[in-house]
């Protein structure tokens, strides 16, 4: 097939969403469905049996007499947004390639700047959470990787001040296609780090290749095997055919971010990095990105504002 079938492939158009969560009976009927897929389950005692206060769209349990909704203890909780408003913003954080900035958000939404914004982090969350359980596997292009301070004359390179190191990690199948990406910020590209780095995001048999940067070697505490190809620095390296992928990829976060953002507070990079490795890792299923974002969200606890604002810390 000449064209590309990821560019190609039809996702979902704005009319087949509307028709599926156009309205609120629609969102709430879809929330319960994720939340409980077997019938409703207490989330206080485990108790199956409740009786719907249905003018509030509450569910009190029949054994306790907590009382629950859909969205109370998920990341959707408290919103003061129509759930419409939550399955549209969605809708557009998930289907474009690049991602959607807060503003652009905002104007195609209609609401408020904050409130954009505070729905934008909350949904970056639950991909980061979502993709941070999963382990890679496979053959692993790992590399060192900075975020900011080219623009303002700093020096190149690595460790240069102002800089934002991350991880980058690229998983190929045995054809030597990239099949899943993690991009995590760390402080420092210390071989303890690397080492727990690599205990949560790393599957004990993967197979990792990098550079002889000498903190690599660390992915061995996850039981990895590693090797290290050193190239010695300069243009020639990057054209190393172990490193393509991992080459391409943190160049193609870069452009996204820099080209759907422009700038970004750098307290809130994780979110970032971690939004385009979700769009990335499910590219193929562009159709299904509603409920499987949707059926882990209602699995993701709330996220207060004032930890939604704070730095986040690597992990
Ligand atoms: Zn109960």
């Amino acid at each position: 097939m000449a064209r590309n079938q990821t560019q190609f492939q039809k996702g979902l158009s704005l009319t087949q969403l509307l028709s599926k969560y156009g309205t609120k009976e629609q969102c709430h009927h879809a929330l319960y469905k994720w939340r409980w897929p077997d019938g409703f389950v207490c989330p206080h005692c485990g108790h199956t049996h409740c009786c719907e206060i249905s003018t509030r769209q509450l569910y009190q349990c029949s054994s306790c007499h907590h009382q629950t909704s859909v969205i109370s203890g998920t990341i959707f909780a408290a919103t003061k947004l129509p759930l419409r408003t939550w399955f549209l913003g969605i809708y557009l954080v998930t289907q474009p390639k690049n991602g959607i900035s807060a503003l652009e958000l905002m104007r195609q939404l209609g609401i408020t700047y904050n409130a954009v914004w505070r729905m934008k982090h909350k949904l970056m969350q639950v991909m980061k959470e979502r993709d941070d359980s999963k382990p890679l596997a496979g053959n692993i292009q790992l590399d060192d990787a900075y975020w900011g301070g080219e623009r303002q004359g700093g020096k190149r390179g690595r460790g240069a001040p102002g800089k934002s190191p991350f991880i980058a990690a690229v998983a190929t199948n045995e054809q030597g296609h990239p099949t899943a990406m993690r991009l995590t910020r760390i402080n420092g590209f210390r071989k303890e780090t690397i080492a727990q780095w690599a205990q949560k995001h790393l599957d004990a048999t993967c197979v990792v290749v990098s550079d002889g940067l000498n903190c690599f070697p660390g992915v061995k505490a996850a039981g990895c095997v590693h090797e290290a190809i050193v190239t010695g620095g300069g243009p020639s390296s990057v054209n190393l055919e172990a490193f393509t992928w991992i080459n391409t990829m943190i160049g193609n976060v870069k452009n996204s971010i820099h080209g759907s953002y422009h700038a970004i507070n750098e307290r809130h990079l994780p979110r970032y990095l971690a939004e385009f490795c979700y769009r990335f890792n499910r590219r193929y299923k562009l159709e299904d990105m509603i409920p499987r974002l949707g059926y882990v969200a209602v699995r993701t606890p709330p996220m207060p504002n004032r930890l939604l604002k704070l730095a986040e810390v690597w992990g």
